[in-house]
């Protein structure tokens, strides 16, 4: 190979990449700038040759951090990696760059010192927009759990006067008027019930967000137990079993973690067949979480369904078929989720169903 090729085959490397790169002298004196470095802070080659870095241009490259990492280079690490430097540069305006530098020792003669400049300019502008986008949404994400909150919040007192007043017209009027106007009173008291229901439950999951879960130990079957205590009525109704096998202590919110197996043993329940209710709880390890399940042998659900039964207001049924709001699952889900776990169901329409989720272990 003729001597001088591995020179001429450098320069063509440097002079094709996309990064800008100077090569210096031991005294910083440039020996080289790449066609990039001299496109991308709009340089002429000619005026970069010999000359000390920090007086390139109007000594935009006099930069502390800069010199800060060449003096590292030439006295003492071989190379440093990814150092992140910003400069406004006349005419060209602020620029991020990622530096990389690395001493290069000759056989002959001083040493070389390469200078990577990566413009990141870009990427951070992304990022940045990126940023800006999370706050934004994090911004309205509580906007709108605080406006669910006091919404739900302040529809409970006109409420309660409707409530209050269909009552009074219930208990004086009742028979003064015809059977029709008994009847309209009627649905009014009914529909008014409903509504307290769907606004009590609204918010209930408004307040998971509102209120800081606090975390502890806590027995599930100790929980389990509880909430088994609180459906007693239910389950005596119903005839219903539940049933269990040895469950962990994780950590949790113990009034959420309560509401969790509450909300799903009395949906378990209450989604029955014609057999009387039989709900089995159980827990194993896997890896590194809990994987709980809660199964029955009640109506199942239509897989096409599994999503959407978790969501606010979401039901499969009439009023008139099963009792509810259609809350209890979307609460659900979000105490799991605030736990850091994640919460599915596995059915079929007509075999039982059985909700899972996860806790950390
Ligand atoms: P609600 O019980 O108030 O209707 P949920 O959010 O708890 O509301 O449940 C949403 C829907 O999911 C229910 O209306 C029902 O159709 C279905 N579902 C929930 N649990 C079960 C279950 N164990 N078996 C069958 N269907 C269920």
């Amino acid at each position: 190979m003729p001597s001088e090729e591995p020179q001429i085959l450098a320069e063509a490397i440097l002079d094709t990449l996309r990064e800008a790169i100077l090569v210096l002298d031991a005294a910083l004196r440039v020996k080289m700038a790449n066609r990039s470095f001299c496109r991308t802070f709009r340089v002429k080659r000619e005026e970069t040759e010999n000359k000390l870095i920090y007086e390139l241009g109007d000594g935009q490259w006099n930069i502390p951090k800069l010199r800060i990492l060449l003096e590292e280079v030439r006295f003492g690490k071989m190379k440093v990696e990814d150092f992140e430097v910003v400069r406004n540069f006349p005419g060209i305006g602020q620029r991020f760059m990622l530096l990389n530098a690395r001493r290069i020792q000759r056989k002959t003669g001083q040493p070389r010192i390469l200078l990577a400049i990566e413009d990141i300019s870009e990427r951070k502008a992304v990022e940045r927009a990126l940023q800006l986008h999370a706050k934004e949404l994090e911004r309205s994400n509580e906007d709108l759990q605080q406006f669910a909150y006091v919404a739900s919040h302040d529809l409970q007192e006109p409420l309660r006067m409707i409530t209050s007043f269909t009552q009074l017209l219930a208990k004086r009027y009742n028979g003064k008027f015809d059977a029709d106007a008994d009847e309209f009173i009627a649905y009014i008291a009914d529909g008014a019930d409903r509504m307290r229901g769907m606004i009590d439950d609204l918010l209930a999951y408004a307040r998971l967000d509102s209120q800081k879960a606090e975390f502890a130990p806590t027995d599930c079957e100790a929980i389990l137990a509880d909430a088994v205590a609180n459906l007693g009525r239910a389950i005596e109704e119903n005839g219903a079993t539940v049933t269990h096998d040895p469950l962990p202590t994780v950590m949790a919110d113990s009034d959420q973690l309560s509401r969790l197996f509450q909300n799903l043993l009395s949906n378990a329940i209450k989604f029955r067949a014609a057999d009387p209710p039989a709900v089995h709880v159980s827990a194993r390890r896997n890896g590194n979480e809990w994987h709980f399940s809660v199964r029955d042998n009640g109506i199942g659900i239509d897989p096409e369904h599994f999503e959407r039964i978790f969501l606010v207001f979401q039901r499969l049924h009439g009023k008139s078929e099963y009792s509810g709001t259609g809350i209890g699952l979307a609460i659900c889900r979000k105490i799991v989720v605030g736990h850091g776990g994640r919460i599915w169901t596995e059915s079929q329409a007509g075999m039982g169903s059985t909700f899972c989720f996860t806790m950390p272990a």
